[in-house]
């Protein structure tokens, strides 16, 4: 009797309690919303971007690939929208996270070639501090940013990213890294007591706000710990948080875990084995990150975009089946990438979009999921594409989306336009395509509809005449090559020849 009157009275103070805290939860969370201005969370999505390094169309599980195996990645492309054809504005690394951080084509600020092999000291620039970054604009408005990982668009002083809009910046400068310390460290050091002056970059040690530190994981898992970091650190504050997670996986040097690789045992082609392992680190990252984000309560406003920086190189393990052409190419393969959007009860679930997207369009779409003000004088490339993305709808038109890489002495081009894509490659003609009924640019349709291919062009040449010159070159000697063959030499590059 007595004993199941205290069980009662505990019970009932259990429930007490419960009451009490869920009064104190509403009550904080009617704090938050009351605050809805400028930093609540509850009005402004966190954006979690994720960027892989030179990942293949084919080389994700939600993108129909059927040799490596994805299931983090798949589990949020499948419970979001998987982007079809989503472009970046360049086929290579540094021009193309340029465009995406500025919201403008990297030609137009003298940015279309990667930053020399270590920059900071063969030429000490960056990406022009005219260009507002995507980022200062979040943080300007409320939001606390970081960079992890790879960042490859200015290494001295006023071009790190601290300097550009990140509260938080852990990784590295230049335009990819080795992935085991124990490798490169050693390398690094023999190199240092040797007195070698300048160390490749892709060796130097990583760092923490401008701060050497001793990294002992395999670089993916570090990345991946220090995006959970920043993930717990950012959920205790009021402001909503962007993080630029900038995986240098899958780029080369191909370097996978053993118990990674072991997983793709049925892969035979030992470079395509590890290459497989290194995505899959990227993917069970992603997972704990993830896991990190609903601990923390951020998952369900948490905006999450998935994307790679530029097409897949195929001699380097990478598969863009069915696209043609590979990193550095303006046929599909080099700019039309993997990429999802994922955010609970605000991006259709399990939905395919078919839209072309172009990176451009992050800028002026987070400002807007922001509350942002953009300058008039912004000049962004790109536009909000929220509205019509989440209708379903194309909100381009009838408009186009470039891409133009400089070769030796030629450039390639390649525009997209509704169901059209006009390529320009390897000193080759102007080829018209049907890039929905032959996405992988085989029928050349231009002898049929020559007044669309006339138009197309006409439209890039257009787009060249905001190109400024190249303010840099890699490698270096290609400004000799520059010079000589009277590049850009754009006359030649738009001639449709009959
Ligand atoms: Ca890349």
């Amino acid at each position: 009797m007595v004993k199941s009157h205290i069980k009662s009275l505990l019970l009932f103070s259990i429930l007490i309690i419960f009451v009490a805290c869920s009064g104190i939860k509403n009550k904080s969370t009617k704090t938050e919303v009351s605050t809805s201005g400028i930093s609540a969370k509850a009005s402004r999505p966190n954006i979690l971007f994720v960027l892989c390094d030179d990942l293949g169309y084919a080389d994700v599980g939600f993108n129909g690939s059927n040799d490596i195996i994805t299931p983090e990645l798949d589990k949020l492309a499948n419970g979001g929208t998987i982007v079809t054809s989503a472009y970046v504005t360049h086929p290579f690394c540094g021009p193309s996270r340029a465009g995406l951080l500025t919201g403008r084509y990297p030609h137009t600020f003298g940015s279309q070639f990667n930053l020399p092999k270590n920059s900071e000291v063969t030429v000490g620039e960056g990406i022009p501090l005219s260009e507002k970054f995507m980022s200062k604009m979040l943080q300007e408005s409320g939001y606390y940013t970081s960079a992890i990982g790879k960042w490859h668009l200015g290494a001295v002083e006023g071009y790190h990213p601290n300097d550009r809009g990140f509260d938080d910046f852990y990784g590295f400068l230049g335009g990819g890294h080795e992935y085991f310390p124990s490798k490169f460290k050693l390398k690094y050091e023999k190199q240092k007591a040797a007195g070698v002056e300048t160390i490749w970059d892709y060796l130097t040690p990583l760092q923490h706000n401008g701060t050497e530190v001793d990294e002992t994981e395999y670089i993916t898992d570090a990345l991946s710990r220090e995006a959970i970091r920043f993930v717990n650190d950012a959920s205790k504050n009021e402001q909503p948080f962007f993080l630029y997670l900038s995986y240098n996986a899958p780029h080369t040097p191909l370097e996978a875990k053993e118990e990674d690789k072991k997983i793709f045992k049925n892969i035979k082609d030992d470079k395509r084995r590890t290459y497989a392992a290194m995505v899959y680190a990227v993917d069970r990252g992603v997972g704990k990150i993830v896991d990190a984000l609903k601990a923390s309560n951020q998952y369900d406003n948490t905006l999450i975009v998935f994307l790679s920086d530029n097409g897949g190189h195929t001699d380097k393990g990478a598969n863009n089946y069915p696209l043609r052409g590979l990193k550095g190419d303006t046929y599909e393969g080099g700019f039309r990438v993997p990429m999802f959007f994922h955010w609970p009860k605000n991006v259709p679930a399990g939905k395919h979009y078919d839209h072309p997207i172009s990176a451009l369009d992050f800028y002026p779409t987070f400002a807007g999921l922001a509350g942002a003000k953009l300058p008039l004088d912004s000049k962004l490339d790109g536009k909000n594409i929220w509205n019509a993305f989440k209708a379903g709808d194309n909100p381009r038109k009838g408009e186009n989306i470039f891409a133009m890489r400089h070769r030796n002495g030629y450039s390639d081009v390649g525009v997209r336009q509704d169901q059209w894509k006009a390529t320009k490659a390897y000193k080759g003609p102007w080829k018209l395509y049907n890039i929905i009924m032959d996405i992988s640019e085989t029928t050349d349709l231009s002898s049929q509809f020559p007044k669309q291919l006339e138009d197309m062009v006409s439209k890039a040449e257009i787009w060249s005449k905001t190109h400024t010159e190249p303010r840099w070159f890699d490698p270096e000697s290609l400004s000799e090559v520059w010079k000589e063959k009277e590049m850009a030499k754009f006359n030649k590059t738009f001639e449709i020849k009959k």
